[in-house]
């Protein structure tokens, strides 16, 4: 294993002052899958008071000392260095209730979450790997270390954490660990939100349909919400499949970006409580985006997801059923009000939304093609879309006589027109108008 500079350098330093030291977990595992690793984590015999002397030279960080665990700082990078240790549970959902230091490298590999993750590499000393995990990469097998039941209960979101390395790294948990994993999962609902809703950031963009479908009770475990979708019959022509496999195949087929694919997880889960049945027996779901964006807002709230994004995945959803009109006009009026980003991600939930129901055809293909070339068109004109894009301010405004709240009712009432095209965005053609609105007594 070829190291960075640093990481040799902490390395030696270590060994030099009588201590074994090795890098451990993602780094280890990321270079046998041949990936270059993006940190690397060291472990070592020394305690945090002797890495403290040992590296008196660097800026330190220590807020994770009582964990045992001393950051160093290179440039920009901080450097985590732990004491090889032992932990207990995590009642708080957030940290250990306790750790101990223990002298070997065995006994700190034996706390950590799943055996592929449980290697370490000392370029003296070598290649450590006492549960196999190299092994259950070779064969694409995830497996807890030690007892699986036992340190799921530990901490629950190891599970979380499972689910994620299996889709990331096209494992496949192995019976025992999966056992666990499914039936210990009700325990998700008690860790810090905050720390379920981080590993759900990390996995959601990594996921493909397969693994929404293969891993939805785990799911629907952190969101319950989901779980009336699961197996529920759309009852209706437009809809191929039961609602959680179209859920499931629009989140994997939006690009992956965090607010498109938690809108695009989030999207329907109103609908079963929106069905109507007419007299054919075919099921409608009216107003099923704005109780999907209420159930979504619920949801973020619940994960403690930070505000920007629940605004962000709300409005889409929020949205989802308003299909834009291939009009010049009405499509400007949209850019205008929705911006460039939201309405091009909007665009894309509502392309995938069209193309998971199993039902598109080339007409639906040919309308947001249609789209797509009208805001091509729009934005390659530069055009007047904000009141700061217009060609007179609340300064020209004021030299007319208007002041206090005219002014901006006036900016809004001459972008309308300008986005409308009944006014073309020019000074003179803009005084003149709001001269005209004057002189009608209308401000
Ligand atoms: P990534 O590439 O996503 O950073 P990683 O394996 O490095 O993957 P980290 O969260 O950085 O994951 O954790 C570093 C190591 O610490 C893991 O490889 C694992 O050995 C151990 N670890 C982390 N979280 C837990 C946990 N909740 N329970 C047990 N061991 C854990
Ligand atoms: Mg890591």
């Amino acid at each position: 294993m070829n190291l960075p500079q640093h990481i040799q350098f902490c390395i030696d330093r270590l060994e030099n002052a009588g201590f074994a030291a090795y890098c451990v977990g993602g780094c280890v595992r990321d270079h046998l899958l041949g990936i270059a690793p993006h940190d690397y984590d060291l472990c070592t015999a020394a305690t945090p008071e002797k890495l403290k002397e040992i590296f008196s030279d660097f800026p330190l960080v220590l807020s994770g000392e009582k964990h045992g665990t001393v950051g160093v700082v290179f440039g920009k990078e901080v450097l985590e260095i732990t004491t090889f240790r032992t932990e207990g549970t995590y009642e708080d959902g957030r940290h250990p209730d306790w750790v101990e230091f223990v002298p070997n490298l065995e006994e700190d590999l034996a706390r950590r979450d799943f055996t592929v993750n449980a290697m370490a590499y000392s370029p003296t000393r070598g290649f450590a790997d006492p549960f196999g995990g190299q092994e259950d990469l070779k064969n694409g097998i995830l497996r807890a270390v030690g007892e699986p039941e036992l340190r799921f209960t530990e901490d629950a979101l190891r599970i979380a954490r499972g689910v994620r390395f299996a889709v990331r790294f096209h494992l496949t948990p192995e019976k025992e660990t999966e056992e666990a994993m499914l039936r210990l999962a009700p325990r998700l609902k008690k860790i810090a939100a905050e720390r379920v809703f981080d590993e759900l950031c990390k996995l959601l963009p990594l996921m493909k349909e397969g693994d929404l479908l293969r891993f939805a009770p785990i799911l629907g475990e952190i969101i319950p919400e989901l779980k009336p979708t699961f197996g529920y019959d759309q009852r209706n022509p437009h809809h191929a499949h039961d609602l959680y496999t179209h859920i499931a195949q629009v989140t994997a087929a939006v690009p992956p970006e965090l607010p498109l694919r938690w809108a695009a997880l989030l999207h329907d889960i109103g609908k079963p409580a929106t069905s109507s049945i007419d007299e054919k027996g075919i099921a409608h779901y009216h107003g099923h985006a704005q109780v999907s964006a209420e159930m979504a807002a619920e949801v973020l709230r619940r994960l403690k997801a930070p505000t920007q994004l629940r605004e962000q995945v709300v409005a889409l959803i929020d949205q989802h059923m308003t299909y834009p009109i291939p009009d010049k006009k009405w499509l400007r009026r949209r850019l205008s009000r929705l911006g460039e980003d939201t309405l091009k991600q909007l665009l894309a939930l509502q392309q995938a939304d069209t193309g998971s129901k199993g039902t598109a055809n080339e007409g639906d293909w040919d309308y947001f093609r249609q789209i797509h070339n009208i805001l091509t068109e729009i934005l390659a004109e530069n055009a007047c879309l904000q009141i700061r894009d217009l060609a007179v301010n609340g300064h020209d405004l004021m030299s007319l006589g208007i002041q206090g709240r005219a002014i901006g009712q006036t900016l809004n009432c001459l972008l309308e027109a300008v986005i409308d095209e009944q006014l073309p965005n020019e000074k003179t053609a803009l005084l003149a108008a709001v001269n005209h609105l004057q002189s009608e007594e209308m401000i």
